[in-house]
């Protein structure tokens, strides 16, 4: 074997390595999940103010972007700012249906590749098989909704959806006593129904050191 063959041989080695190493870079680096039809459910939760529907209206247009069919729904009785549309306190918003119940959901979503629910925490128990039909149906399902009531303790059907998610985002707001990272949500008034909407003058956001329970 002559000096140059030698090279050859190493050139050729060399590229073949170098195809294997970006094969495995495309198979660790890919962005779309291993079948692009499988479904699967996001629960987006966290205290008031701190970004969930943001966060939801964030990935619900990059669907939009990617031409997918998406479908956004909310609870009828959230109609603080809008009844048509989800709204977060920064006035972004989109297009959605308003329902009574969770059923309704599953009726309207048979076009639905992607599907949005913002203020999860209103809806009824059966939310839980609903999601998780709708994502075995292979449709990609993304609820956001209070973790937490304004005593501090789970939200029902949130802790159930939260169980069966494959991805669960926890956002936080700013306490606005102190102004570290917020998970709790102060009430404001004396209220005692565990559903009374409205935002800033009946609701702030608290850490746990600024959180002050409610009595009992
Ligand atoms: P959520 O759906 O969790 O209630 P939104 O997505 O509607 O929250 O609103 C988030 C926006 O609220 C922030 O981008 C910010 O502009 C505003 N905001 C008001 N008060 C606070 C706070 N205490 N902490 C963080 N963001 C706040
Ligand atoms: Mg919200
Ligand atoms: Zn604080």
């Amino acid at each position: 074997m002559g000096k140059g063959e030698g090279k050859s041989e190493k050139k050729k080695s060399d590229s073949r390595s170098i195809t294997r190493i970006n094969l495995k870079r495309k198979q660790l680096y890919h962005p779309m999940p291993a079948n692009p039809h499988a479904g699967s459910l996001e629960v987006i939760c966290g205290s008031m103010f701190s970004g969930k529907t943001e966060e939801l209206i964030r990935r619900l247009r990059r669907a939009e972007i990617a031409k997918q069919k998406v479908a956004i729904f909310k609870p009828a009785i959230d109609a603080r700012f809008s009844n048509d549309h989800i709204v977060s306190h920064n006035e972004q918003k989109l297009r959605s249906f308003p329902v009574r119940h969770a059923k309704e959901i599953l009726q309207k979503s048979h076009e639905a590749q992607v599907i949005g629910i913002d203020e999860g925490q209103f809806f009824d128990a059966e939310l839980v098989p609903i999601c998780n039909e709708l994502a075995e149906q292979g449709k990609r399902v993304i609820v956001a909704g209070l973790d937490m009531d304004y005593r501090g303790k789970p939200f029902e059907p949130m802790p159930q959806l939260l169980a069966i998610a494959e991805q669960v985002t926890k956002t936080q707001a700013v306490c606005m006593q102190c102004g570290e990272p917020a998970s709790y949500t102060q009430r404001l008034t004396k209220a005692t129904e565990r559903v009374v909407v409205g935002a800033k003058d009946m609701y702030e956001a608290r850490c746990r050191k600024c959180y002050e329970p409610p009595e009992e």
